[in-house]
C-alpha cells in the first residue's frame, strides 16, 4: 500500500527514486505507519480465516469485497474469484432477491445495530442447509456507510435437531400421526378457520373393533404393526386437507374442513370403515378387524372444541353398540338414545308382569375366617328382544317413573325366600344384602314398612337382611324419611353404606345412624396395585371404619393381588370376581358350597 504512495510522489517530484534529504524521516514514519496496517490486515485476515463462520463483506450496493476462506469454501469459489462480483453473477435469481432484500435492511440499519435472519437453501453439494446470518453495516470515519459484514453460520443440525424435538412432541411415536396434543392444536385452529369462514367442520372419531383382542391373541408386536397400517390406511382416505390423528390406544381422530356437503363426511368415513375391514397382513399374520365411526359437525353438534370431541366419541360408542363397522353421527346417536330410553321405559311397565327379572346373589367373603356367610342380591332384567340388561341401564328408568318401589318389593321379597332357603340348606345365620334406591324411601306408598310382614311372613330375623344405601341417602335423610330408616334399625336390619367413597364421603351420618358396613367402592379397589393415592385411600377407609366400629366391604376384587393388600389394611369382607361373580338363584347354594 505505501508503495503506491511512494510511486505517487515520485510522478509528482518527476523523479526515479526519492531524493536523500528532508523527505527521508517522513518516508520512514509513512513506512512504519503502513507495516503497522499491514500488521493489523495480517492479523484480521488471521482471524477472519481461523473462523468456521461465513463471514464476507459487501459495498452498500452488494459488491463483494473480501471473504474468509470458510465463505468462499461454502461457495465454491476463491475469494479473488468472488470479490468484485453481486449475489446476481454467483446465486441463482431467488436466492440472489432473499439476499439482497436481508442486504437492504442490515444497510439501514445505524452502527453498532445487528441484523439476524435465518434461510434454507440448496449448498453446493445439493444438501438443504439453514444459514443463520447476523448483518451490520460499517461505516468510515466521517460516518459515512460504506457497505455491510456478514457472519452466516451454518445452524442446519440444531434446526434439525429442534424439529427432531418438536416431531417427538406433536407425533405419536408409533404411527407418526399427530397425536393428541398437537391434535388438540390443528382442532383449534381448524375450528377458528371454520368461525372466520362461516363453513361447517366435521370431526371423526374413529374406533377399532375388537383391537384388544388381537393385541391379546396375537401380542403387542402384531397390535403394533397393525396400528401402524391402519394409520397408513386412514391417511390414504383422507383428503389432504384434513388431519389426521391417534388419540391413544385404538382410537384415531380426522378432522375435515370446508365442508360444503355432509354427505362429504359420509363417504369419507365410509371409505375409512371399507378400507379397516379389508384384511391386514401383519408379521406374517392375516388379521382382520372392523372399525366404528361417530362424526360430530360444528357448528350443528356443538360449537366448542371439547364438546365436539365429547360428542364424536359419544356417536363412535353409539356405533359400536349398535354393532360396530358402521359410522353413527350424533345427532342421531342422541335421538336413538333417546328413543332407546321410551323404549326401555315402556318396557319397563309390562317387565314385572311377563316376570323378566331375575335377581342374582354374589357372595361375600369373611376374610378373617374365610368363610361365606353372606351375600348381595343383584337385580337382572331378561328382555325378550334384547337380552340380559344391567341395572345400571334400567335402575335410573325404574327410579324416574316410580317402577323403582313395586321392584324392590318385589327383590326384596325373592331376597327373604333366598334367605330362607340358605339358612335351611347352607347356613343358619346366612345372610342377604339388598340394594335400596332413595326413592323407596321417599315414596309415600309405605312400600319398605312391607318388609317387615314379610320378614314376620316368613319367620325371619330382621339380622338376616342388610340395607345397602348410597350415601345421598343418609346425607339426605330428613327428606327421606329418617323414621323409616331408624323403623329399619329398630326392626334389627343391618346397614351398609355403598360405593362409599364416590360420594359426599361425610362421616358424621356414619355415627347418627349408626351404620353397620361400608362397602369401598370397587372403582378404587380396581387401580389399588397401580395407583398409591387409591391405596392410601382404603387403608384410611378402613382404619377410620374400624375406629367408628363399623365394619369394611371390599367390592369388586378382581385379582390375589387387590385381595393380598386389602387383606393386609384389614379389611373385614371381600366380594368381587375373583370369589365369584353374581350367580342365578338357582346356582347359589353350590356357589356358596364351592367356597364354603
Ligand atoms: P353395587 O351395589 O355396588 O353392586 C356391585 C356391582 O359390582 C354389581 O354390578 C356387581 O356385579 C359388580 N361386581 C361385583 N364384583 C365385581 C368385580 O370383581 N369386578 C367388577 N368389574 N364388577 C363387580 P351390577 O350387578 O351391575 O349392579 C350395579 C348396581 O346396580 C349395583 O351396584 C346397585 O347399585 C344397583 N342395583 C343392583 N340391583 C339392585 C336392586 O335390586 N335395587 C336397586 N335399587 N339397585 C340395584
Ligand atoms: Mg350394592
Ligand atoms: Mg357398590
Amino acid at each position: 500500500m505505501h508503495q503506491l504512495l511512494i510511486r505517487q510522489l515520485q510522478q509528482h517530484l518527476g523523479q526515479e527514486a526519492v531524493p536523500e534529504g528532508p523527505w527521508q524521516p517522513l518516508m520512514e514514519a509513512v513506512d512504519r505507519h503502513y507495516a503497522t496496517i499491514d500488521q493489523a490486515q495480517l492479523l484480521l485476515r488471521g482471524v477472519m480465516d481461523a473462523s468456521p463462520d461465513l463471514i464476507c463483506f459487501k459495498s452498500a450496493g452488494g459488491v463483494y469485497q473480501g471473504c474468509n476462506t470458510a465463505f468462499a469454501a461454502h461457495l465454491g469459489l476463491s475469494e479473488s474469484a468472488l470479490v468484485g462480483k453481486s449475489d446476481v453473477d454467483i446465486a441463482i435469481e431467488e436466492t440472489a432477491a432473499a439476499v439482497r432484500a436481508l442486504d437492504e435492511q442490515a444497510l439501514h440499519l445505524a452502527a453498532g445495530e445487528q441484523h439476524f435472519s435465518e434461510r434454507w437453501s440448496g449448498d453446493l453439494h445439493g444438501n438443504q442447509v439453514c444459514i443463520e446470518t447476523l448483518r451490520t453495516p460499517y461505516f468510515d470515519v466521517t460516518g459515512r456507510l460504506l457497505g455491510l459484514i456478514a457472519i452466516g453460520r451454518d445452524v442446519t443440525e440444531r434446526r434439525l435437531a429442534a424439529q427432531t424435538l418438536q416431531r417427538q412432541a406433536n407425533m405419536d411415536g408409533l404411527t407418526e400421526l399427530p397425536n393428541r396434543r398437537f391434535f388438540a392444536e390443528r382442532l383449534a385452529h381448524e375450528l377458528k378457520l371454520a368461525q372466520r369462514s362461516k363453513l361447517s367442520l366435521a370431526l371423526m372419531v374413529i374406533g377399532l373393533d375388537k383391537f384388544k383382542e388381537v393385541n391379546e391373541l396375537l401380542g403387542h408386536d402384531v397390535g403394533d404393526a397393525l396400528l401402524v397400517q391402519v394409520a397408513r390406511r386412514i391417511q390414504d382416505v383422507v383428503r389432504e386437507t384434513d388431519v389426521a390423528a391417534r388419540l391413544g390406544g385404538d382410537e384415531f381422530a380426522v378432522v375435515t374442513p370446508n365442508l360444503h356437503d355432509i354427505t362429504d363426511v359420509e363417504r369419507i368415513a365410509q371409505n375409512i370403515i371399507r378400507r379397516l375391514a379389508e384384511p391386514f397382513s401383519v408379521l406374517g399374520e392375516t388379521v382382520q378387524i372392523s372399525a366404528s365411526v361417530g362424526i360430530a359437525l360444528y357448528p350443528i353438534n356443538a360449537k366448542e372444541q371439547e364438546d365436539l370431541l365429547k360428542n364424536a366419541s359419544q356417536a363412535m360408542f353409539f356405533a359400536k353398540s349398535s354393532g360396530r363397522n358402521r359410522f353413527s353421527h350424533y345427532m342421531f346417536a342422541l335421538q336413538e338414545a333417546a328413543t332407546h330410553r321410551t323404549r326401555l321405559t315402556r318396557d319397563l311397565r309390562r317387565a314385572m308382569d311377563v316376570k323378566q327379572f331375575e335377581v342374582y346373589y354374589q357372595p361375600i367373603i369373611d376374610l378373617r375366617t374365610g368363610l361365606v356367610r353372606k351375600a348381595e342380591a343383584l337385580l337382572r332384567w331378561n328382555h325378550d328382544g334384547r337380552g340380559q340388561i344391567m341395572p345400571k341401564e334400567f335402575i335410573p328408568l325404574a327410579e324416574d317413573n316410580g317402577a323403582i318401589v313395586e321392584i324392590g318389593d318385589w327383590v326384596f321379597r325373592e331376597a327373604a325366600q333366598q334367605v330362607k332357603a340358605m339358612r335351611a340348606s347352607f347356613h343358619p345365620d346366612f345372610g342377604i344384602s339388598v340394594n335400596a334406591s332413595p326413592v323407596q324411601f321417599r315414596s309415600s306408598r309405605a312400600s319398605v314398612t312391607n318388609w317387615f310382614a314379610i320378614l314376620a311372613e316368613l319367620d325371619l330375623p330382621g339380622d338376616s337382611i342388610t340395607l345397602e344405601l348410597t350415601e345421598g341417602v343418609l346425607l339426605k335423610a330428613e327428606e327421606f324419611g329418617s323414621a323409616k330408616l331408624q323403623a329399619f334399625r329398630d326392626a334389627g336390619f343391618q346397614v351398609a353404606i355403598d360405593d362409599f367413597g364416590t360420594g359426599y364421603s361425610s362421616l358424621s351420618y356414619l355415627k347418627r345412624f349408626d351404620v353397620d358396613f361400608l362397602k369401598i367402592d370397587h372403582s378404587f379397589v380396581r387401580d389399588l396395585e397401580t395407583d398409591p393415592g387409591d391405596k392410601v385411600l382404603c387403608e384410611a377407609i378402613i382404619v377410620m371404619a374400624h375406629k367408628l366400629g363399623l365394619k369394611v366391604v371390599a367390592e369388586g376384587i378382581e385379582t390375589p393381588a387387590q385381595l393380598a393388600l386389602l387383606t393386609e389394611a384389614g379389611c373385614d369382607y371381600a366380594q368381587g370376581f375373583l370369589f365369584a361373580k353374581p350367580v342365578p338363584a338357582s346356582a347359589l347354594l353350590h356357589t356358596l358350597q364351592q367356597l364354603r
